[in-house]
């Protein structure tokens, strides 16, 4: 069984993450494997820098803020490089899910919903959590202005429309109440495995 695991920037996802890693359930993040096949395969780089041009690449390392700075404003590009980055990353994940033996998985995606993606997962957890709180998290996290994080806010949806479409929902004001949230429903979702 595979459960998606998402939210906002700063509602705290890779947070709530460690815990069910705590739990023992295998986990998967999306964004980090996708840097990773971004940095390391050779066909992704290739169609890159097809994409890009040569600056996409420094010393065969992705340049990171180079693409973020291309992509921000242009959704067509955006749409380009997920195009050739997604289903790379689909083809890992399923390799990884074979090589798992656990009641149930969590994959790690920052955007399922703003991407139709909800089907691809048996049950959806989503993490909230003020939007003042999230800011201040993310100004201090990723050293950026309350204005870049506003930005990228205004690309996802609201708390409100993926609470709407969740199965599970963890609010992440406080790191203990969460925890607790996040164990009663590892708790759920094995007792819904045994049915
Ligand atoms: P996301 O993965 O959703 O962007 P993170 O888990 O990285 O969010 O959390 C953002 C930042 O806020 C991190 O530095 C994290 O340590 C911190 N954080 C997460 N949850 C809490 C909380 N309940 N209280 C205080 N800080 C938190």
């Amino acid at each position: 069984m595979i459960v998606g695991l998402t939210g906002g920037i700063g509602s705290g996802k890779s947070t709530i993450l460690e815990y069910f890693k705590s739990f023992g359930v295998p986990v998967y993040i999306a964004d980090d494997e996708a840097k990773k096949l971004m940095n390391n395969s050779k066909i992704i780089q290739r169609k890159l820098i097809k994409l890009f041009g040569e600056e996409a690449y420094v010393n065969g390392t992705l340049n990171r803020p180079y693409l973020a700075s291309k992509i921000f404003n242009d959704k067509t590009l955006l749409s380009k490089m997920n195009a050739v980055v997604h289903p790379k990353v689909g083809a890992h994940f399923k390799q990884w899910l074979n090589n798992q033996d656990a009641e149930y998985v969590i994959k790690e995606v920052a955007i399922i919903f703003e991407n139709n993606l909800q089907n691809q997962y048996n049950y959806i957890i989503t993490v909230v959590a003020d939007e003042d709180l999230r800011t201040q998290r993310v100004m201090k996290r990723d050293n950026v202005s309350k204005e870049k994080v506003k930005a990228i806010m205004k690309n996802q949806w609201s708390d409100e429309d993926k609470i709407a479409k969740s199965d599970f929902v963890i609010v992440n004001n406080n790191l203990q109440e969460a925890k607790k949230q996040a164990l009663n429903i590892h708790n759920m979702l094995l007792k819904i495995l045994k049915r």
